[in-house]
């Protein structure tokens, strides 16, 4: 493809693309195939020879469409939203043109400094206290974009080790240990709502993690982190990093952070970390602001921009109160990529597991300048509404319960019955490609989550998903096949 040829074709996809998202509605919102659809659809292998852009596209529309989960479709309710603008959109697709591979500050100077600064921006459009951000006298931290949020966990544990091996090493106590028997007394601690990441995070770095039970709202408690810490230490374990969660992915509850915080802080050393990975990007709205109290405690905090802040995948902001942690745990340098500003510039390589990076604060900063705050907070308070507006509709009507605190865009509630009733109806309405929902377990209890997702939703969104569910559910009681 020529630059002629990729200007015509460049706006035609446009078109698509604005034609897609126009008609998107009009689709199955889950896809009607099962495992194995694509194969005998496509040659088994690659062409020999160049194919026209025309027959390209006439696949994508008869073969890849009718194998999509529409995620951006007004009925999906299932996970988090996938964020998406178009704003981000066209940032993606510059950064795509200018293609640059920014590890390091000389790689490509504005890449990292735009990064730093769209950081700081966002941490401090969100209220992180002023020792995360890279711009600011004094201030040892900063902020950096990653590709999910199971690579920020994973730094900031990578880092707490690194930190807590070191002290141990200096340790009387330790010092004739070596590296491989400090590991085995390592101790993770996350709650049992906490994402699945932590616990796959525990097991690249070789630690254990000891998952505890939250109370009867899905909270973790800081007394219940204090025993477990107590007990553990007594057991000659050495507690190094915990990680909690703002906005839990079954259910949106919120672990205590000002009761957790101060349990860190006893045991020095502790590596505090705040997984907001939906919930972090509402604190835009200053009346959803309460929902970190205690974040003065944390050491590090990340929030995906890419689920609840109209930016599309990957952008997953990680700030941490202590740059030099993080980069003490990751630092290589080989001369090849070392550089004459290396004591003077960030170098982003140091801060995350891959070498070469994206320039993903282009999407972010078309996000902020095209919104402005304002614009962004009235996307996180139409979900807010909504979720309310479902909630209100499940109170209503005596056949359902409600099964969680609404706080933000995740409603999980279920039809009064058993579990599997509760399964069956799930099904039914996934299988009938008209709404998507996945469940969620809530207090031992079989749930359905129903998330905002759309970008642009609206009441009547809401509405028509909840009669899809009302029609399902009583059929489901007439056919008294549960
Ligand atoms: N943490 C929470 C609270 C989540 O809800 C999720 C995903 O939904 C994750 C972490 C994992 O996110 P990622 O896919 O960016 O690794």
């Amino acid at each position: 493809m020529d630059i002629e040829e990729f200007r015509m074709r460049g706006k035609e996809m446009v078109e698509y693309i604005c034609e897609f998202m126009s008609n998107i509605h009009n689709r199955r919102v889950t896809p009607d195939v099962g495992p194995g659809y694509l194969r005998p659809l496509l040659p088994s292998e690659a062409p020999q020879e160049p194919e026209s852009w025309e027959d390209i596209m006439r696949d994508v529309e008869s073969k890849i469409m009718p194998g999509i989960t529409h995620w951006q479709h007004p009925r999906f309710h299932a996970y988090f939203p996938a964020g998406n603008s178009f704003p981000s959109i066209l940032g993606d697709m510059l950064s795509d043109a200018i293609g640059c591979i920014g590890f390091s500050w000389a790689a490509s100077p504005a890449c990292t400094e735009l990064e730093t600064i769209v950081c700081d921006w966002f941490g401090k459009a969100i209220g992180l206290p002023t020792d995360f951000l890279y711009f600011n006298s004094g201030s040892k931290g900063g902020g950096v974009i990653q590709g999910s949020a199971s690579e920020c966990i994973l730094v900031c544990m990578l880092a707490a080790r690194a930190q807590a091996i070191a002290r141990l090493k200096e340790s009387a106590a330790h010092a004739h240990l070596d590296e491989t028997a400090l590991l085995g007394k390592l101790m993770a601690y996350c709650s049992r709502e906490s994402h699945s990441c932590v616990e796959k995070d525990a097991m690249i770095c070789f630690v254990k993690l000891r998952i505890l039970e939250p109370d009867e709202k899905s909270v973790l408690r800081g007394e219940t982190l204090r025993q477990a810490i107590e007990a553990d230490v007594a057991e000659g374990y050495i507690p190094f990093f915990v990680s909690i969660t703002l906005g839990t992915t079954a259910c949106c509850s919120f672990d205590n952070l000002r009761e957790i915080g101060p349990v860190c802080k006893k045991y020095s050393g502790v590596w505090l970390h705040v997984d907001a990975a939906y919930a972090g990007n509402s604190f835009i709205c200053p009346e959803l602001k309460y929902l970190m109290a205690g974040i003065e405690y944390a050491d590090s905090f990340n929030t995906n921009t890419n689920k609840f802040l109209l930016t599309n995948f990957d952008c997953s902001c990680l700030w941490v109160r202590d740059r030099f942690k993080l980069t003490g745990a990751l630092v290589v340098d080989p001369l090849y990529l070392q550089h004459t500003h290396a004591d003077t510039a960030i170098d982003y390589r140091h801060w995350s597991i891959p070498l070469s990076r994206r320039f993903r604060s282009l999407k972010l900063w078309f996000v902020m300048r095209s919104y402005g705050i304002s614009g962004l907070q009235a996307y996180i308070r139409n979900h807010v509404q909504l979720a309310k507006r479902f909630e209100a509709l499940v109170r209503k009507d005596a056949r359902f319960e409600l099964c969680n605190e609404v706080v933000l865009g995740l409603v999980c509630f279920r039809a009064k019955g058993t579990d599997k009733l509760n399964q069956k109806l799930l099904s039914t309405i996934n299988d009938s490609g008209k709404l998507h929902m996945v469940p969620a377990r809530v207090n031992q209890r079989f749930t359905i989550r129903f998330a905002l997702a759309a970008p642009n939703a609206t009441a009547s969104d809401v509405d028509i998903a909840w009669s899809i569910i009302t029609d399902y559910l009583a059929e489901l009681l007439e056919s008294k096949d549960v």
